[in-house]
Parts: C-alpha cells; structure tokens; sequence
C-alpha cells in the first residue's frame, strides 16, 4: 500500500514503456516520481517470461524494436550503461511466397532494393527519400498532430504516406516487392484499403534502413530494466503488485499520469471528469486483437527458402492479395484461416534466450476484437506452408487468445494491443481530437499511453509528450527552462 503522507510532484500509473518514458522526462528536470504498477513486474508490454520450462525466455508482447530504436527520446538516454544492448539480426524482416522465393528487407536500402530486382528502381525512388529525412520524419510522425516542425521531410513523405498500401503496391511489379510491402502495412492492423496504410509501411522500411530492426539481448524486458533502473538513478520510485482503482489510492501530488487506456481512466477518474469528455471516451473505438503461440522448438525452423533463417522477423501469409483478404476480414469481425502471421525468431541471434542449443519462437496472428477462438492449428498451417516439417521440430508451446491478453494487462482491451484503432481518425488525435490530446479536463490528470499520439508500439513517445504537457501546465516550465530536449 503506497505511503499517504508522502507527497510526489507526479505520480504515474502503469510500467509500460509510455510510463517509464514519462517518469524519466519528468525526473530529468528534478521532479520527484513515482509509478505504481498493478503487476508484480515491472514493464507493460516489454515483459520477458520463462514461460513454460526453466531458462527458456519468451517476450509475452513486443519482441522486435524498430520504433524503439527509431524513438527521438528513447534514442537519447543512456540506457545502455544501464544494460540495453540491442542485437540486430542479418536481415531484418523476410517475407516467404509458395514460389519459394522470399521478399527480404535488409538494413541495407540498396541491398533491399537490389534483391526485388525488377523492383530495385522503384523502391529506392519510394524509400530513399523517406531515409535521407529520417531524423525529421520521426519527430513529426511520432507525436500528436501538429504544424510539421520539419516540412521538407515532411514532404519526402509526399502524398504517398496518405495513400492505401492496396493502391501504393500497385507501383511495384513483382510479387515479393508487393507481398513485402503487405507485411509492412499490415502492422498497422487495418484493412490494407485503408488511407495511410502506406504512410505505416513505409515507416516500417524507413526504421530498417536507419536504426535497424533490432532485438536486446535478453529479452525485451531489458529494455524496460534498463528504463527503471535509469528512473531510479533520478531519484524516481517505483511500486509494483499497486492496481489503481480509485483516486483516492494516489498521494498527493500535482500530477497524475495514466499509462492506461480511455477505459480504465473512465472507471478510475470518471467521477471527476466531464460528462462530456466521458462519453468521448466512451466512444473511443478499440482495434482488432491477436491471438499469441509461444513456442520451444527443438531446431531453428526448417524455412523452404534459407535466407528467412538470416531474418529476425518472418512475416507470412503469402501475396499482398492475401494479406489484404485477411486484415479485411478480421476488421469485419470474421476470422480468417489463412491469416497475416509475424513470427519472431529471437534465439537464432541471442543465444541467452535457451540454457542449450534448442530454440524459442514467437508467433501472432491477427482475430477480431474479444475473439476467443484457438488459432493455434490455423497459425501451424501457415508456418509449415512455408517450413515444411516444423510440427515435428515443436517441444513446448503456450498460446494466448484475446481474453488471456487482456487478463495478462488490462491495458490490451478484447486485445488490442495499440491502445486502440490506429485509423486515419484516431492515429495523431486520440483518444480525443483535442489541440492537448495528452490533457484530461480535470485538474492534474494526463494520458500518457499509446492510447494517445502516436500510438502503440515501443517507442516511449506517448509519455515523452505527456511529461512535457505537464512540465507546461502543471509546472509553467516552457521549452527555455528544460535542462533536457530532443
Ligand atoms: C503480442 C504483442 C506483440 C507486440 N509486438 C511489438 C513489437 O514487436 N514491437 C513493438 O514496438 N511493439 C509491440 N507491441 C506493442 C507494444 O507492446 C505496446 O504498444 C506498448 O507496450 C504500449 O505501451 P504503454 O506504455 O502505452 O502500455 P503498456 O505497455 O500496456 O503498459 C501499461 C502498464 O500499466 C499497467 N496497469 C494497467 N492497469 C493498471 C492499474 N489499474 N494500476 C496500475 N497499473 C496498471 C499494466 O500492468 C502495464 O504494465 C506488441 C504488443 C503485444 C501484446
């Protein structure tokens, strides 16, 4: 039970990467923070887990890191020295066709563009742009929606960025260019004839090219260590087993900052919040969900083309078609048995994730919201379509269906794990359309989780916003009085 009579400049609830990132901010100028975490762990959706037998570690959510990586803020502390050490496989996504040909994307653009071959000239005219203006680019896209403090990179982007990936891919001629280019889109978890599921694809190629799409060492629960061991050298505090339920549970304290989504802030502050705002909240639309396998296998995957073995990200599901029928069915509410599938093969690269030479896999597939149905034989099928004996080669396996994500972190609504429906209307102003999307009309009160801009994803930008709105209202310190900025 947290201390009463103890008083915080702020106080943050939730561990995941939004709060620690908006613990530190505000630490860094001095204030004094604490966050309360409801789970016995630290760290929201970076958790590494043994989850089925001793010295086999999973990563229960996030695996691979390309926004982490890519993230102004996260880029700039030294978690390093606190024992981040990122992996960066050989290539960092393939994408298998029944051909047996393989859409690679490497870190190397010109690599990438020449393995596409017939579609070497246009992807380096698409994504060479993108890459020369990354480091504006993403202080743009990654915060809420505002005037573009760097418009020419902006502009590198071009109209592209609006289009949907179903009508962007029609540029590219060969069917692996294409089907790599679905991959891509459909992280955005929409229908790929949605508008700007192009602009998240080519996010996806612009983080390659640039900082890489990396693993750490260990698991991704490094990346959140190192985040709360940082916090603490500030001076920050942590509690964990704390679930807020109620207000009144918080110290006093100038700020709070919700780490949670519009339905927990709903059941948590509702009675101090506008009835107005409340309904807003109300209709806060939530994603499609995931259905999760974790695995112990007894080889590397036997992929029908080896070069998938060289990918720390394999994405299957076959051509762009495909993957367009299926992201369109799941956002309809049905389930699609050939489904999107990213699997992630983290021990191929970090041997400290097994005690021996056997290996771990982490597969997902898209199902719609609160959907409860086991996808587990539906996921084998698409993996052994394109690894021909990978039945055999499986010791362990655990899986997760929607209802166990949202058990797992009430955070992952019917599970959602974006904190909410990244479309075009709620991608740069959730989870309201306010000029502050961050504030909650109440005195004090913040989101600072991927329910606000720019959304899911491990990248800390959601609370590195947050902080800064309250450094602004809550402490009348503007950008001149900051000892730290981006
Ligand atoms: C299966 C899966 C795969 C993913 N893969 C990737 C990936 O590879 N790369 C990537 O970048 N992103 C990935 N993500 C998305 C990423 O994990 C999330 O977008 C990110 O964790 C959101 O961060 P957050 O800080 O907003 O919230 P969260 O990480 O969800 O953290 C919220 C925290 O609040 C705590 N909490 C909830 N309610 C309360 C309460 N009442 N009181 C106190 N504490 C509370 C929770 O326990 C949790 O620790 C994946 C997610 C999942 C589930």
């Amino acid at each position: 039970m947290a201390s009463q009579s103890q008083s915080y400049d702020a106080v943050v609830i939730g561990s995941g990467p939004n709060g620690l990132a908006a613990a530190i901010r505000l630490a860094l100028e001095g204030l004094s923070v604490k966050i309360f975490e409801a789970s016995d762990t630290i760290g929201g959706g970076m958790r590494t887990k043994e989850l089925m037998t001793a010295g086999y570690k999973h990563d229960v959510c996030s695996a691979i890191h390309p926004m982490a990586v890519s993230s102004p803020f996260l880029k700039k502390l030294p978690l390093n020295d606190f024992g981040l050490e990122w992996i960066h496989p050989d290539y960092a996504a393939a994408h298998p066709l029944d051909s047996g040909e393989a859409g690679i994307l490497s870190r190397d653009l010109h690599e990438t563009a020449f393995l596409l071959e017939e579609d070497e000239g246009y992807y380096k005219k698409l994504v060479e742009p993108i890459v020369s203006n990354w480091e504006g680019l993403t202080h743009d896209f990654l915060g809420p929606l505002s005037v573009p403090k760097h418009p020419i990179a902006l502009a590198s982007f071009g109209l592209k960025g609006l289009l949907p990936a179903s009508l962007l891919k029609r540029k590219f001629k060969t069917e692996k260019a294409k089907a790599l280019f679905a991959g891509m889109a459909a992280h955005s978890i929409l229908p790929l004839n949605s508008i700007a599921t192009s602009a998240i694809g080519l996010v996806f190629y612009g983080a390659a090219h640039t900082g890489g799409w990396p693993l750490p060492k260990g698991g991704s629960q490094s990346i959140a260590d190192s985040m709360a061991d940082y916090f603490l050298s500030l001076g920050g505090e942590i509690e964990t087993d704390f679930r807020v339920s109620t207000l009144k549970q918080i110290p006093e304290t100038k700020a709070v900052l919700f780490d949670l989504t519009p339905k927990q802030v709903n059941r948590i502050a509702g009675d101090v919040l506008p009835s107005s705002y409340r309904n807003k909240l109300s209709s806060f639309k939530y994603g499609s969900g995931v259905f999760k396998i974790d695995y112990i296998l007894k080889e590397p995957v036997p992929w029908k083309n080896s070069e998938c073995a060289k990918a720390g990200t394999v994405h299957l599901g076959g051509t762009f078609e495909e993957i367009a029928e299926s992201e369109k069915m799941i956002s309809e509410g049905s389930h699609s048995d050939n489904p999107f599938v990213l699997v992630a093969q983290q021990s191929l690269f970090d041997d400290s994730r097994t005690p021996d030479n056997k290996h771990t896999l982490w597969a997902y597939c898209h199902v719609p919201n609160g959907s409860t149905r086991d996808m587990t034989g539906i996921i084998e099928n698409q993996i052994e379509r394109f690894a021909p004996g990978f039945k055999d080669i499986i010791e362990a396996k655990v899986t997760m269906n929607t209802a166990d994500f949202e058990n797992y972190n009430e955070n992952y609504i019917g599970g959602d794990i974006n904190g909410g429906r990244q479309d075009i209307t709620q991608l740069f102003s959730r989870p309201v359309s306010f000029i502050n999307p961050y504030k909650i009309p109440a005195k004090g009160l913040y989101f600072c989780s991927s329910s606000a801009p720019p959304g899911g994803g491990v990248h800390g930008m959601c609370g590195f916003h947050a902080a800064n709105s309250v450094l602004k209202n809550e402490f009348g310190r503007s950008k001149s009085d900051w000892t730290f900025n981006i």
